[in-house]
């Protein structure tokens, strides 16, 4: 594969991913499903908790994507996180972004604190709070960009610049963008992070999740991680990944495309109080998205001015977005915070962070554009009758 380093996004896709076909012929990887390899074996495999011919196609096609010597696989977002923060210690200090993954939140607050992990919260897309970089020393720098859900922007460049001053290893949820539009360690970041199950795999067929890095020591920490911790995945599931992430580049312009076309329909039209999308001239850090972005990606919120109970009946009335979790698949959905992911926090709270009842994330997929307008077209008439 050397001579094909050098080629370009989508021909790497593609052809990183083929392998392992022996004497078959076949063009298509096979399946490994198995859980132990004879010792002694010319490939070095011997247990498929510590590698599999899948992980070994997804791994080698997801680090050079991510513009990364290495990348080790997991069953899944949640388990990348997990191999990240269990190589800390009691003690250590994680400088975090505010607006971060629920999830990755759970984890630090109600699994690692219990270990004796610190965790700093911060706004890491205002500049004047670098400071505290030099200042606490943290461990470890983790962030996202775009942020889950209000889309802020974080300047990946400008972070991870003024934490190597400080010595400080930078991790990147690159989850939102996917390495199509974003590559952190390009930036300077030292670990980019994501959870495979949204738009690398694009199918909602599988759970996934990828640590891709520069540093043999970090890339040494995944790997035992993913071994040690039991976090694999399973080597159908990477399979999946593979054979989804091959059609990545053409999905994520087809993503962003529609997302930038609704989103500035939709910021114009009566009955929505704002739009917020990376590449709209609306969005707070449009320059910061566009320097850093190559495009805006799937996803766009937007607040209706309704109640919570006539948002929920706007998502029930459209028939193109399924109202569910998740995002990055070819099929759009819906997400309404307010009575979902953030069903639990109390209303005052939620509106103090930006989670108004009217909030809806769109996680837009591949449709054609018209069909995508005319559904929300509908469904908004709903509202003012
Ligand atoms: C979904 C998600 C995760 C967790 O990934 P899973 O594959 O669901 O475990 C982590 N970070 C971000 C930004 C996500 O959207």
């Amino acid at each position: 594969m050397s001579s094909e380093s050098r080629a370009g996004f989508s021909t790497r896709s593609v052809h990183e991913s083929l392998g392992f076909g022996g004497t078959t012929g076949a063009v298509s990887p096979p399946v490994f499903l198995t859980s132990t390899f004879e010792n002694g074996n010319p490939d070095g495999f011997d247990y498929t908790r510590s590698g599999n011919p899948n992980f070994r196609l997804i791994e080698r096609t997801l680090a050079s994507l991510e513009g990364g010597r290495h990348a080790t696989s997991f069953a899944s977002g949640v388990s990348a996180i997990t191999a990240v923060v269990s190589s800390l210690k009691s003690g250590d200090l994680v400088l975090a972004e505010e607006n971060i993954y629920g999830c990755t939140y759970r984890l630090f607050a109600r699994v690692f604190a219990k270990f004796g992990l610190q965790v700093r919260y911060t706004d890491l897309s205002r500049p004047e709070n670098w400071a505290q970089i030099e200042q606490s020393k943290p461990t470890l720098i983790w962030l996202e960009s775009p942020t889950n859900p209000l889309l802020k922007i974080v300047d990946i460049a400008g972070v991870s610049a003024i934490a190597a001053q400080a010595g400080v290893p930078v991790l990147v949820d690159n989850t939102f963008a996917s390495p199509y539009l974003q590559r952190p360690l390009e930036l300077g970041a030292t670990l980019a992070l994501a959870s495979t199950t949204k738009y690398v795999n694009g199918h909602s067929d599988c759970l996934g999740g990828v640590v891709a890095t520069n540093d043999p020591a970090w890339h040494e920490r995944m790997v035992f991680a993913q071994k040690a911790l039991g976090l694999q995945p399973s080597p159908f599931d990477a399979w999946l990944t593979g054979r989804g992430q091959r059609t990545l580049a053409l999905r994520m312009e087809r993503h962003s495309a529609n997302a930038l076309e609704l989103a500035g329909w939709l910021e114009k039209r009566p009955g929505v109080r704002w739009v917020r999308y990376p590449f709209l001239p609306s969005h707070p850090q449009h320059d910061l998205a566009r320097r850093q972005m190559k495009a805006g990606s799937g996803l766009f919120i937007a607040e209706l001015a309704c109640s919570c109970e006539a948002a929920l009946a706007f998502c029930r009335r459209l028939r193109c977005f399924t109202l569910a979790e998740s995002l990055g698949g070819v099929e759009s959905l819906i997400c309404h915070p307010a009575s979902m992911t953030h069903a639990s926090v109390p209303a005052e709270v939620r509106r103090q962070v930006g989670i108004g009842d009217g909030l809806l994330r769109f996680s837009v997929g591949i449709e054609d554009v018209e069909d995508l307008r005319r559904d929300i077209d509908q469904a908004m008439e709903g509202i003012s009758r």
